[in-house]
């Protein structure tokens, strides 16, 4: 999980790359870089924790040019300590800034052919090999002076030999200007847009947020299966070079994405509020009956609204989120662990005391902080908990950028359909657990996206070789 943004003007780009990427700051805490390409040099900062640790603002100055790149980190690949892995990142011959959001199953396998061609690869981080195998491509055709079709042919073969999910922002000087150029791998599964900002620039970016902060306007989604190319004051110019059906990540419209950006098929805020109708209509179906409908703060405070007002009943605020507690270490014992919880969500005694309640939440993958607030609720007093989750159950892990346990980690995985609620109501300590049907989920959303967590349908084929490798080193 991760997001960047891509700026190209006629002023200096850093200072608002950087307020377009705080915009995003949510895809990534890991770490962040900002890089600039100023009349044929390339600026570059990058650092770990977030956007205001890893880019001090005295370094903004320095981070001259009319075209850049800023990227937040949250590493599927790679590592999250030491600034060699964070993004962007660049090559010096010849001259790219690049940044991407996704996940690469065949690095190995394109890291040896890079080494045949003389590439060095410095990093763990899967950019660098979207990058070389694009650089590699342009110098294939010639050392510098590249044009339109030679970023058609590099973006062709990326295309070509990058498996995974990948949605990428380059900057480069094309034709003899400063150029961005943005595209995602054939199905479009991590998102991506662009759209025009004041004065005639152009912004990229992971999340059309960024684009309200600047005052942009939205004009379209970056190609799946193609590119589009920006230069300030000209019309994009896109290219198509095959695209496959669309399979945007259902995730994003759960839980990743802001609910105030758009994604192709429309507002994430109504995509979840509507997912939430649908399944309150499924929970009512059940002959289940609750006194309040009670969000897990953030992302399911919409969801619950639109659950309490389909089923009647009021929701209320049940847990106070402490916005500044920042990342909590593992603790050893159960004191302590219960206390680091406390300290992000403390529950108000007065919303669960001889309450029926209904938990709501965004989805469930390893179901160990469910576990926890069920057991901090249990203690003030309620007279049932149920829990209702408005994605389907997630049964396997991903491989296209969202960060998840391995599958012998998931709480839903490896129960049989019929016995999973008992499952899990045991697991839980609730009275019921109803996740969204999968036939309800694709009855709301309108693209047709990948489902692969709940169904194992995996759009890009992961071999068992790429799916150990991932998984090792996500145990790593
Ligand atoms: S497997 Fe799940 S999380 Fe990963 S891209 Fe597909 S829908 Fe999104």
């Amino acid at each position: 999980m991760c997001g960047f943004v891509g700026l190209v003007s006629d002023t200096p780009v850093a200072p608002a790359l950087l307020l377009a990427l705080q915009a995003i700051q949510h895809r990534g805490q890991d770490q962040a870089g900002l890089g600039t390409f100023d009349d044929r040099r390339l600026h570059l900062v990058k650092g770990d924790g977030l956007i205001s640790q890893a880019i001090p603002p005295r370094a903004v100055p320095t981070l001259r040019g009319v075209a850049g790149i800023g990227h937040v980190r949250y590493p599927t690949a790679g590592s999250s300590f030491g600034p060699e892995d964070a993004q962007p990142f660049r090559t010096r011959q010849p001259g790219v800034l690049l940044a991407h959001n996704g996940n690469v199953t065949n690095v190995p396998e394109l890291e040896a052919q890079l080494r045949a061609d003389g590439w060095i690869v410095l990093s763990q981080c899967d950019a660098e090999p979207i990058l070389l195998t694009f650089a590699s491509a342009l110098t294939k055709r010639r050392p510098a002076g590249h044009t339109r079709d030679d970023v058609a042919a590099a973006v062709e073969e990326v295309l070509d030999r990058v498996r995974g999910a990948f949605s990428v922002v380059a900057v480069l000087e094309v034709d003899g200007r400063p150029t961005l150029v943005g595209f995602r791998d054939r199905h479009g599964i991590r998102p991506g847009c662009y759209g025009r900002t004041p004065g005639g620039g152009w912004l990229a970016s992971s999340e059309s947020v960024a684009l309200d902060v600047l005052g942009g306007e939205h004009v379209g989604d970056l190609p799946a299966g193609g590119f589009v190319m920006l230069r300030h004051g000209e019309e994009p110019v896109v290219v198509d070079l095959g695209r496959r059906a669309p399979k945007p990540c259902v995730f994003e419209r759960i839980y990743f994405a802001r609910p105030d950006s758009q994604l192709e098929d429309g507002r994430v805020n109504r995509q979840r509020w509507r997912l939430a109708r649908q399944l309150a209509r499924e929970w009512k179906r059940r002959g289940l009956e609750a006194d309040l409908v009670i969000p897990v703060p953030d992302t399911s405070t919409p969801a619950a609204m639109a659950m309490a007002q389909e089923l009647g009943i009021p929701t209320r605020e049940g847990f106070i989120k402490n916005r500044y507690s920042g990342r909590t270490f593992i603790m050893p014992d159960q004191a302590t662990r219960e206390a680091a919880l406390r300290l992000k969500l403390n529950p108000i005694r007065e919303m669960f005391e001889g309450k029926r309640v209904l938990l709501v939440d965004d989805s469930i993958v390893r179901g160990t902080t469910m576990r926890r607030i069920v057991a901090l609720i249990r203690r003030l007093g309620p007279v049932e908990v149920h829990l209702a989750v408005f994605s389907p159950a997630v049964t396997n892990p991903c491989f296209y950028g969202i960060d998840m346990p391995t599958r012998a980690e998931l709480v839903a995985a490896g129960h049989a359909p019929d016995a999973l609620e008992a499952a899990l109501c045991r697991y839980f300590e609730t009275e019921s657990v109803t996740y969204l049907s999968l036939d309800g989920l694709r009855d709301v959303l309108s693209a047709d996206v990948c489902d692969a967590c709940f169904t194992g349908d995996y759009v890009v084929p992961v071999s068992a070789a790429e799916r150990a490798a991932i998984e090792a080193e996500r145990r790593a």
